[in-house]
């Protein structure tokens, strides 16, 4: 895991999810930074629960937290990012990729910005690390989850740069450098580490695979009327793995509902409470106006048969419910 990411080994802190390494490197070096009378975080408006719950949190405790709005592509203008940061600044939190829109942030040009300002900058890297080379130069705190790349579910990273003040969230033995006690999940842990190997090895190729397997859903799809794309235009600045889209004169919820009947696993970049859909907070921070907005991602079991059944049945789906006709019969 070090060597993938240029960490030293002792850098690497074993924990049972991303979510728990986002909680970890977060509340942690808050909590550190308010030893020395720091109280501020600076995040984005599109960040994982995992992240923006924490901040919630925090500003429960006593902290203020500057959400810095991210563009209409989903992605945070690293001046924007600098701007908010303040003399009292205990942690800045900004993703490398989104999970719902695949917006790629210049985590190298923030780290610039805020080099001289002494103030840590996390990264949440959970989504990019199956498709991008992460690396931690300029990073105090980063998260990854094992389930991204082919470890079992229950076991995630935080890498905490020796150094850096971070409180710990899970007291006891002692064990990852006093930053979380516990008996190591040691299967968990090899697993995740073969998985970090092939990861690693196979990753341009799945990049590749995955870039040309979105391209031939997205040229389907966007064929059709009033379907549109969202994100960053320059392919360089999504993930390879994601398609989001926009689609006007259907439901969301009885677009996902059709889909879901067919078989495919695809998410309305909504959140689904008491009956009602709401727009997810990424879909709202894009300003996105579309009738129904979908989410698709490709991973490294789909194959090219399974993109040409998934547009199939998408494109029928569509046309279905814009003719007022049934989907399912
Ligand atoms: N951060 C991002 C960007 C994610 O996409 C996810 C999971 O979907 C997480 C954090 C949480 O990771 P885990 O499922 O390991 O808790």
């Amino acid at each position: 895991m070090a060597v993938a990411i240029g960490a030293h080994p002792s850098e690497v802190v074993f924990t049972a999810s991303g979510t728990e390494a986002d909680n970890l490197a977060i509340k942690g070096l808050a909590w550190a930074g308010a030893e020395r009378g720091r109280r501020h975080v600076v995040t984005t408006n599109v960040e994982h629960p995992a992240v923006l719950e924490s901040v919630a949190w925090l500003a429960r405790h006593g902290f203020e937290v500057d959400l810095v709005p991210v563009r209409a592509d989903g992605i945070v203008d690293p001046e924007a990012v600098a701007a908010a940061v303040r003399d009292d600044t205990a942690v800045v939190s900004v993703m490398v990729a989104n999970n719902e829109v695949g917006a790629v942030n210049d985590l190298a040009a923030i780290a610039d910005l805020i080099a001289d300002r002494e103030v840590p900058l996390h990264t949440d890297a959970v989504q990019a690390f199956a498709t991008l080379d992460v690396r931690v130069g300029g990073i105090a705190a980063l998260a990854l989850s094992g389930h991204k790349f082919g470890a079992p579910q229950g076991v995630g990273v935080a890498f905490v740069r020796r150094g850096v003040p971070v409180d710990a969230l899970v007291h006891g033995g002692g064990q990852e450098r006093g930053l979380r006690s516990g008996t190591y999940a040691t299967a968990q842990i090899a697993a995740f580490g073969a998985a970090v190997e092939s990861a690693v090895a196979d990753r341009v190729r799945l990049r590749d695979q995955a870039r040309a397997q979105t391209d031939r859903l997205a040229t389907r799809l966007l064929a059709l009327d009033a379907v549109h794309r969202s994100g960053p235009a320059d392919p360089a600045q999504r993930l390879a793995s994601h398609l989001h889209l926009q689609v006007d004169g259907v439901d969301t919820e009885a677009l996902t509902f059709a889909l879901d009947h067919a078989g495919l696993a695809a998410s309305g970049g909504a959140a689904c409470g008491a009956g009602a859909v709401k727009a997810s907070h990424v879909v709202e921070a894009l300003d996105v106006r579309a009738d129904a907005v979908l989410r698709l991602s490709v991973g490294w079991t789909t194959t090219d048969d399974d993109v040409d059944r998934a547009a199939d049945v998408l494109v029928d789906a569509i046309s279905r419910l814009r003719a007022g006709r049934p989907v399912v019969a």
